[in-house]
């Protein structure tokens, strides 16, 4: 990790109507940095991931990516958004793709890569995520944490700058947790950027640089996780911990 800020919120301020949703959201991720938010449900940690690759526009404040503001529209918007990967709850698979074509998808069609070279970073990537021997299958074929892995292995194809991952094990068996934590602990290590929504506090203490803790649309603390986990300061922070551990 570096000191140099990848990823700036500053004053960030949001409204779905009445709701205050994100309410004057300052952070700073540095490049390398891992990033842990956790929080109860509905404090706006989907929509903070969401803000990042401009998936929600915010009414207020600044987000910068890359040293640059986020562009709104147009081929900006779509290389901001090939820069900073999502993997979602939901695996999103195009379900009539294998799972090769998943992965190759993004590269070949909004980059115009060619396919030959696109193919090889693919199996690469599949095979990194431990998932090559399943290149020909269909997203319904494989398991839930396969499909989270192919998810992960399809960000990672655009060669983005950060990824931003929204409770990637939440929708999954118990069983199927792991293998995906331990990708992204690999990711972790191997220096990428990443910011994590996620209830799994082993790898919040293990992988994360940095714990946030949101609660009701605002970043209420933030520390390392070690310090976090034997000394919240707040008493929502507490209260959320107390339920959860
Ligand atoms: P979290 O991910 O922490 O559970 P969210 O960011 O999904 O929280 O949501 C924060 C709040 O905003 C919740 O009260 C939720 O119901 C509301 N919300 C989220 N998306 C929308 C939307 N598109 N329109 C209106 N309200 C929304
Ligand atoms: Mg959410």
């Amino acid at each position: 990790m570096t000191d140099e800020a990848l990823i700036v919120l500053e004053n960030v301020n949001k409204w779905f109507g009445p709701l205050h949703v994100l309410q004057d959201v300052d952070l700073s991720v540095a490049r390398g940095e891992v990033v842990v938010v956790i929080g109860p449900s509905g404090s706006g940690k989907s929509t903070l991931c969401r803000a990042i690759n401009r998936l929600e526009p915010i009414d207020s404040g600044t987000i910068t990516f890359d040293g640059r503001p986020l562009p709104a529209e147009g081929r900006a918007l779509a290389r901001l958004r090939s820069e900073v990967g999502m993997v979602f709850q939901s695996f999103n698979l195009f379900a009539h793709k294998t799972t090769l074509q998943n992965v190759m998808l993004g590269p070949v069609k909004v980059r115009r890569e060619q396919t030959a070279v696109v193919r090889d970073r693919a199996m690469a990537l599949l095979e990194r995520v431990g998932i090559a021997n399943q290149a020909e299958k269909y997203p319904a074929q494989l398991s839930g944490g396969q499909q989270q892995r192919v998810a992960i292995a399809r960000a990672l194809a655009m060669q983005p700058k950060a990824l931003l991952f929204d409770e990637p094990t939440s929708a999954l068996d118990p069983e199927m947790v792991g293998e995906v934590l331990d990708v992204m602990t690999s990711l972790a290590r191997e220096g990428m950027t990443m910011v994590v929504v996620t209830h799994e506090m082993g790898f919040a203490r293990h992988a994360a640089d940095r714990v946030v803790f949101m609660a009701d649309g605002q970043l209420v603390e933030q520390a390392a996780p070690e310090e976090f986990f034997a000394n919240p300061r707040s008493d929502r922070a507490k209260d959320f911990l107390s339920k959860i551990l």
